[in-house]
């Protein structure tokens, strides 16, 4: 897999606004949010997309939700709701091709 602003990301090579970490997930700002709160979550081993992942590593879905689970319900938005979305290829609208959910919500934070 070539590398992705997402690896640099990773690898702290170019900023973010990080707001979770773990060893095998990070979350970060949207650079370009599409609501009031836009955070993207991302598994730290590489893969492009969902399809990828659940064929090469599916275990990596539950860190990733288990990641939002716990930082949604830090952030108080676990209880009131918010959007889980991953776009899936290019005719998914996908942009970025290291498998990432994003994390919207209409609150600000
Ligand atoms: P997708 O279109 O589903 O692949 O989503 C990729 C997302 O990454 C888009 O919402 C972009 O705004 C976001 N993005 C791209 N570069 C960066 C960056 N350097 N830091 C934070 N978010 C980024």
């Amino acid at each position: 897999m070539s590398e992705t602003v997402f690896s640099k990301i990773i690898k702290k090579e170019i900023p973010a606004k990080i707001v979770f970490e773990s060893e095998s997930v990070i979350a970060f700002y949207d650079i370009a949010p599409l609501a009031p709160l836009h955070v993207l979550f991302v598994h730290k081993n590489p893969s492009t997309d969902l399809n990828d992942l659940m064929e090469k590593e599916p275990t990596q879905v539950i860190d990733l939700m288990n990641a939002i689970t716990k930082w949604t319900k830090e952030k108080n938005i676990y209880e009131s709701g918010y959007k889980v979305v991953t776009n899936i290829g290019k005719g998914g609208g996908q942009s970025v091709f290291h498998t990432h959910f994003h994390v919207l919500s209409n609150k600000t934070l």
